[in-house]
């Protein structure tokens, strides 16, 4: 048969092209399907490597329906963790998932289940989606969440309007409302789907509504429809070649004949079926397989034989229990297990607000801080000014108290006390000063012919010449009225002479000038020596007054000093 069909077909030209086509024909013609697949393994075309990874999943695609999960297993992992493509490892994680609820392995596939459930929204493929619903209501109902398998079914008849898609979704609702036990044989959802099916072309849809139909129709005890509905359907099961399927009708026909009473045809029947399973396959065909055989054996007095299927039959309740316990118990497992990611989710969440919240204080703190340092850099900086201005001031006033407002020289009393001071150094260390005193002669006739405010500028003018004479380190105050004093710091007797001289004679020979008219004054100079009169000041004050006495007496416009001896002489 194989080899007729090798011949007849035409060789692969468009690798892709035929990878999809063979997938199409998937559930619609299974027999094409997996003589395609068997075509593209002896022709062994050269494939992309898009291609062989799409050669893979049909490879553990024909697995599967052929019932040989574990086979299917590893290329199907492969295509979802290697192939690098997203719409067929999404394709392989729905019929892995289905594979695991088949094989009873409940809880891996509801894993994937609840992963799938969460991509779904981003499966943009409608052919990918629809097939993702369709595993994942089968999936949920083989659970018992018939009511999340009926919701998913709904969800495929929204994706794809059309009639093939229809059949798809209704084959799931029906199988998801007869779990629910809300079917019977007139239910119009059951007669919409065979209809929906057939017109489909989707043989294997189409059965599996004629066995649910013939299951109501045994459960209804109508064996008699039930029998020749299995009659019908017998031609398209062989070709189908579904495992499934297969079974299914050979049981029903087992419990159809026994509920007829053809106890011998029943017994045939259901040692058929168990002739088909594996020995270590447990599922409800099974058991309503060895149901009959020990019914039949006990009505017809075989003991023996009674008492070993019984043993099959509840080893197989046993398993159907247990497997009904593990779907429970790992639906719950997988929904605990999301339910406390969720719930640490949360958590991490809440932790978060927490970080950010402490994050959201430090930084106010940081900022108080900044502030509170500008503050104090403020108020440090207003400090140090108000220090600096109070300082300033403070200078300014004891720069005033110790100096003549008119002339800006050292004041009567500051001069005293300054060449106090510096009289007390000299003496320590011997060295010597003069200490001159100068009146203006004639003054007061100033005063008298040009006005005061002439007075007040001669007093000033006089004191800038004599400050032209002068060293940094000399003093030079004014003693009240028009007379001045000067100490001559490190100076000898001949020196101080000399300076004073000049002074008299810059003061004699300056015109000084203000409005227009100038004046001409002169001056009287007392010199006292400390070689001569000591380092008391005063008397040296007394020294120089008297040599000054006595420059006036002598006429004015002169300098006198004192000398050793008492006396006095001119410069
Ligand atoms: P003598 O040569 O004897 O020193 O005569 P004199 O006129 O200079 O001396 P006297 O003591 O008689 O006069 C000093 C005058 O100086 C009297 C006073 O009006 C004047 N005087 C004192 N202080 C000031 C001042 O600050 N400004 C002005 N314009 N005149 C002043
Ligand atoms: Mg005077
Ligand atoms: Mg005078």
């Amino acid at each position: 048969m194989q080899a007729n069909h090798a011949t007849d077909t035409p060789r692969i030209t468009d690798a892709s092209a035929f990878l999809d086509q063979t997938e199409d024909l998937r559930i619609k013609d299974h027999r094409q399907f997996a003589e395609r697949l068997a075509q593209i393994h002896r022709e062994s075309p050269v494939l992309t490597t898009a291609e062989q990874w799409h050669l893979r999943y049909l490879d553990a695609l024909e697995f599967s329906m052929g019932g040989k999960f574990a086979a299917a297993e590893k290329p199907l992992h492969d295509v979802i963790d290697h192939s690098g493509d997203p719409t067929l490892a999404t394709k392989a994680s729905a019929l892995l998932m289905n594979n695991l609820a088949v094989g009873h392995r409940y809880e891996d596939a509801f894993k994937l289940a609840q992963q799938l459930a969460i991509d779904l929204p981003r499966i943009q493929d409608k052919a990918v989606r629809l097939q993702v619903l369709s595993y994942l209501s089968q999936t949920l109902n083989l659970a018992g969440q018939t009511d999340l398998a009926i919701k998913y079914a709904h969800m495929m008849e929204d994706t794809v309007p059309s009639d093939t898609t229809s059949c798809y979704s209704r084959s799931k609702l029906v199988a998801a409302l007869y779990n629910a036990k809300r079917l019977t044989s007139s239910s119009p959802e059951l007669k919409q789907v065979i209809d929906t099916c057939e017109a489909a072309r989707q043989p294997i849809m189409t059965t599996t509504g004629q066995l649910i139909l013939s299951t109501l129709f045994l459960e209804e005890h109508q064996p008699a429809k039930a029998l020749s509905l299995l009659d019908r359907i017998a031609p398209s099961i062989r070709v189908n070649h579904y495992y499934p399927h297969t079974l299914s009708a050979q049981v029903q026909r087992a419990q159809a004949y026994e509920q007829l009473g053809k106890d011998e045809d029943a017994r045939k029947a259901a040692l058929d079926a168990v002739a088909m399973a594996s020995p270590d396959d447990i599922n409800d065909y099974l058991m309503d397989a060895y149901g009959v055989l020990y019914r039949v054996a006990k009505r017809h007095g075989n003991a023996a034989s009674a008492l070993a299927y019984y043993e099959h039959y509840v080893a197989q309740n046993k398993g159907s229990l247990d497997d009904a316990a593990a779907q429970a118990l790992a639906y719950q497992t997988v929904q605990q297990k999301v339910l406390t990611r969720k719930l640490e989710t949360e958590e991490l969440g809440k932790q978060n607000s927490v970080l950010k919240l402490q994050q959201a204080l430090d930084t106010k703190a940081a900022e108080n801080s900044r502030l509170y340092i500008t503050l104090l850099i403020i108020l440090l900086a207003a400090i140090a000014l108000w220090l600096f201005r109070t300082m300033r001031s403070q200078r300014r006033f004891k720069h005033m108290a110790n100096r003549d407002g008119l002339t800006g020289i050292y004041n009567h009393q500051h001069f005293i006390n300054e060449a106090d001071r510096v009289l007390r150094l000299l003496e320590k260390k011997l060295g010597h000063a003069c200490l001159i005193s100068i009146d203006l002669d004639h003054f007061k006739q100033v005063n008298d012919t040009h006005g005061h405010a002439m007075g007040d500028t001669v007093l000033r003018r006089t004191v800038a010449i004599c400050q032209q004479q002068l060293r940094s380190t000399d003093l030079f105050g004014r003693l009240g009225g028009e007379e001045f004093g000067i100490l001559l710091h490190d100076c000898s007797r001949d020196q101080g002479l000399d300076i004073a001289d000049r002074i008299r004679v810059a003061i004699g020979t300056t015109t000084i000038e203000k409005d227009g008219s100038g004046v001409s004054i002169s001056a009287s100079v007392g010199l006292a020596f400390t070689g001569t009169s000591g380092y008391e000041l005063q008397r040296l004050c007394t020294a120089a007054d008297t040599a000054l006495y006595r420059a006036k007496r002598g006429g004015r416009n002169r300098v006198i000093a004192d000398t050793e001896n008492g006396s006095l002489v001119e410069a």
